[in-house]
């Protein structure tokens, strides 16, 4: 299939989905106004149509990834997925292998940022892609890593076979210049100048093929370095392999990630068990109008210990899979210690190795699971629901869309729009509309979804001719 029948393609599966939204959201007003004004016979046939336009936008969605597959276009997402990832694989390599260690550019990156595991490795593929940006092996210095006190080779190998040495002739600091053999980097917050190609940029040379094969190109590009990053240590794919057995963990399964604690009331809002599993029960109504699915499973990940227990009670149709005392380890007291870095990497593991993920992208650790996610399959960009925002790269450059239909406000809090307006947006709300600033107008509000497509932000990174194509 060409690039422009796969992003037409693709944009009429997020349509589909994006009517839905719409549609359901304000069929949900109303059946609120039908019970506020104690007509519970509106309420109820609204109720009825609600039931049966999901299964109307169900048997879509299913038909779609049906015409996705067929003319042998599977097959080919197959092998070209591979064969790009290869190649960025290749070249990671040969970045962080130089031949004569004494005389490579080195970028030198150390992980002590104080914050969460998703937020550290998230620091450190930052780093990673500062590196392959300019060239430069990168060194992690990772020494009293604050979830592994030995550092981070005891749990996943090492990033070069040639050259982890952090010295050289000269140093500085970011951004020195071309010459300087050593450059220090801070976190991404303290980054100055910023450079072009911070995440969500996408690299010129191979954007055409990642657009092709990918729903969204910009997650994609950052799970080629986690793939490159998370490489276990033997003993940690042991441990892993031995808790995925204990827990007789299968496909089907949804992945459900319940973020609480710390982050309630500060970074995220609450959301109760139910509203997860409203988008658990949609991925197997779905998947059930096409096989039999015998066991509904879902793998639950939490820093709460109470959710798991609550959602077995709840949901007795379900089987849950998930370990009550990983969460009592993900507590903010517990949180940096052996045990639970044991926790979090079981736990991320099989987040991304469900099928389908139901979680918050404002957390690190969902953001995280959803990118490694995109390294196990062709194109995994739409297999979650996040509960509140967008994708995003904690320190990014502005996310932008490209108005591709016009739009006349005519609700309040709306905002037009003219074809090849571009927008800041800043989260989609899942009811048709996305909020965002138009920046032709100045103005900010909502617009509807469906009218607009995210703008990549192609950028010049080198093409790295040493390695073969
Ligand atoms: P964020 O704060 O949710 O954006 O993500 P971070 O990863 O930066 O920090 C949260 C930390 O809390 C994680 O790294 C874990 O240590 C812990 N945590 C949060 N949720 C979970 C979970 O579901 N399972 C486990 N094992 N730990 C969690």
């Amino acid at each position: 299939p060409s690039k422009e029948y796969e992003v037409k393609r693709r944009a009429i599966y997020r349509g589909v989905q994006e009517i839905w939204y719409f549609v359901q959201q304000e069929l949900e007003k109303l059946k609120k106004k039908g019970h506020d004004q104690s007509a519970p016979e509106l309420a109820s046939l609204i109720q009825e149509i609600l039931n049966s336009g999901k299964e109307h936008e169900i048997v879509l969605l299913n038909d779609l990834q049906e015409l996705s597959s067929m003319e042998g276009h599977d097959a080919w997402r197959t092998t070209e997925s591979r064969a790009l990832s290869d190649l960025v694989q290749r070249r990671l390599h040969y970045l962080q292998n130089p031949v004569d260690c004494s005389k490579a550019r080195k970028l030198v990156c150390n992980l002590n940022k104080s914050c969460g595991y998703g937020c550290q490795i998230h620091h450190a593929a930052y780093c990673f892609i500062m590196a392959y940006a300019t060239k430069r092996t990168l060194i992690l210095n990772s020494k009293k890593w604050r979830y592994h006190r030995g550092g981070w080779e005891k749990v996943f190998l090492p990033l070069s076979d040639t050259c982890t040495d952090p010295s050289g002739l000269d140093r500085s600091n970011w951004p020195g210049t071309n010459e300087t053999q050593v450059i220090e980097l801070p976190i991404v917050d303290m980054l100055s100048p910023r450079p072009t190609f911070l995440p969500l940029a996408i690299p010129r040379d191979l954007s055409e093929r990642m657009i092709r094969l990918h729903g969204d190109p910009q997650v994609w590009w950052i799970g080629q370095f986690m793939k490159y990053l998370l490489r276990y240590q033997p003993e940690t794919q042991k441990m892993l392999d031995q808790a995925k057995e204990k827990m007789n963990f299968k496909t089907p399964v949804v992945g459900v990630h319940v973020r609480r604690t710390d982050k309630v009331g500060t970074e995220a809002a609450f959301h109760s068990i139910d509203e997860y599993m409203l988008f658990v029960a949609d991925f197997f109504n779905k998947l059930e109008m096409k096989e039999k699915v015998a066991v509904r499973r879902v793998y639950l990940a939490s820093d709460d210990p109470s959710v798991l227990p609550e959602a077995k009670k709840k949901y007795p149709d379900y089987e849950f899979l998930g370990d009550v005392s990983i969460a009592k380890g993900a507590a903010v007291a517990t949180r940096y210690t052996d045990s639970s870095l044991r926790g979090i990497l079981v736990d991320i593991h099989m987040l991304a190795h469900s099928d389908h993920l139901v979680c918050t992208f404002s957390s690190q650790v969902c953001r995280l699971a959803y990118e490694i996610m995109q390294t196990l399959h062709p194109d995994a960009s739409s297999k979650f629901k996040s509960l509140d925002d967008i994708y995003y790269y904690g320190g990014q450059g502005p996310h932008q869309q490209t108005a591709i239909y016009s739009h006349k406000a005519h609700r309040t809090g709306e905002i037009s729009m003219e074809v090849g307006d571009v927008l800041g947006i800043a989260g989609n709300h899942w009811d048709g509309y996305s909020k965002g600033i138009n920046e032709r107008t100045k103005q900010s509000g909502l617009y509807p979804s469906f009218k607009a497509v995210d703008k990549y932000n192609i950028v010049d990174f080198p093409v790295y001719s040493e390695v073969a194509v």
